[in-house]
């Protein structure tokens, strides 16, 4: 999608710090970073949010908690590590491309804010 921040991020037009990619997904340091670890992982496919996937997504966005598994061990964090997705403006969404937040490397209270 041309108007996407995150389309453009997966096509290089805008930079961002690559923490991994193949054909399906794509993976960077988020700029404004909540934990030690807080990396983003993101589908190539455009898919506005979580509330907006179907069941065709399923094995897709599977596969983005397979990616976060992945990462989070290479970065021996776990320990204790959370995938998050804020679905919708009220929980934080903030950019409509779909994203996995992968935030670990501290000690996360329960409930979040
Ligand atoms: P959310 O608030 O769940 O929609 O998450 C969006 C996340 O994208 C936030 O944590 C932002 O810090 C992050 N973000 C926004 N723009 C960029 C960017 N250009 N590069 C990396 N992360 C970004």
């Amino acid at each position: 999608m041309t108007d996407c921040l995150f389309c453009k991020i997966i096509a290089g037009r805008i930079p961002s710090k690559k923490v991994y990619e193949d054909d399906r997904a794509f993976a960077f340091e988020d700029v404004n970073p909540q934990a030690p670890t807080h990396v983003l992982i993101i589908p190539k496919k455009h898919i506005v949010g979580l509330k907006e996937a179907e069941e065709a997504d399923a094995e897709l966005l599977g596969y983005c908690q397979i990616v976060a598994a992945k990462i989070a061990r290479e970065r021996g964090i776990e320990q204790g590590y959370r995938t998050v997705y804020n679905v919708g403006p009220s929980a934080g969404q903030s950019v409509f491309h779909l994203h996995l937040h992968l935030i670990g490397g501290r000690a996360l209270g329960w409930p979040p804010g």
